[in-house]
């Protein structure tokens, strides 16, 4: 491992997190990439380029839009931040192998999600659309050990969710769906299921803690993307270790 790769993963993951910002909040409002600058959500106003250093110009406004002085939504610089790091860990857990394309490329789906959902509880097609070809890829210069586990973790995460929506009629939509198909490519057949049980329990955990707090109402849905975000990360990276405890521990 060589810090300088750190770094430069670290650089390129805020560099990323910030136009992956930009993405999640675009393209489900079908706003073209490249037609605008960046602006202000609240006053609209197009932003400088000093205005837009990944992390930095958020602490340095403190917070604060420089023209109307509204807050920012803390989403972005954690978002940013979270990109860095995410990108950073990828190479020092990965390493400079074929593997590590596909670590970033989920990365980079799974931040893109976590800004749609929170922002408009969506999960966009398109996204998915975009990323599916490239995984595909990713898999087949670095595939599963058995390489149909990818194949067979798609379908298992697809239809899962499409059991569980039929059966619970609301609370998971299409999107879920769709989300978990591409995870169960990545991950295959085991860990997608690790991934889905880990999310409804970050899910659960998360939610009854925001109503302790009466934070949420129970009537406030909450999204459930980022928490496939989160489960879905904790097994890309620790899955072969869950799966190791649990299994000299119960069995
Ligand atoms: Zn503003």
């Amino acid at each position: 491992m060589s810090f300088v790769y750190l770094g430069y993963f670290f650089i390129l993951g805020l560099i990323l997190g910030s136009f992956y910002n930009v993405v999640g909040l675009r393209v489900p409002k079908q706003e073209l990439l490249a037609e605008n600058r960046s602006y202000c959500p609240k006053c609209r106003h197009s932003l400088a380029w000093y205005e837009l250093i990944p992390v930095f110009s958020y602490l340095f406004q403190r917070g604060r839009c420089r023209h109307c002085r509204r807050l920012i939504s803390p989403i972005y610089p954690v978002t940013e931040l979270g990109t860095g790091l995410l990108f950073a860990f990828s190479y020092w857990k990965v390493g400079l192998q074929p593997e590590l394309l596909v670590a970033l490329m989920l990365v980079s789906l799974l931040v893109i999600i976590w800004v749609s959902d929170i922002r408009y509880m969506e999960i966009p097609d398109r996204v998915l659309l975009f990323f599916l070809p490239l995984l595909i890829v990713g898999r087949i210069i670095s595939p599963l050990d058995p390489w149909w586990s990818s194949l067979f973790g798609a379908a298992i995460g697809f239809f899962l969710l499409a059991v569980i929506i039929l059966a619970s009629r609301g609370g998971m939509g299409g999107g879920d769906m769709k989300l978990f198909g591409v995870l169960g490519l990545v991950l295959g057949w085991k860990k997608v299921l690790l991934a889905f049980f880990l999310s409804t329990v970050y899910g659960a955990v998360v939610t009854l803690v925001l109503l302790a707090f009466k934070l949420i109402e129970r009537k406030n849905p909450v999204p459930f993307g980022p928490f496939i975000v989160l489960g879905s990360i904790t097994v890309y990276f620790y899955g072969d270790k869950l799966f190791n405890w649990y299994f000299t521990s119960f069995f």
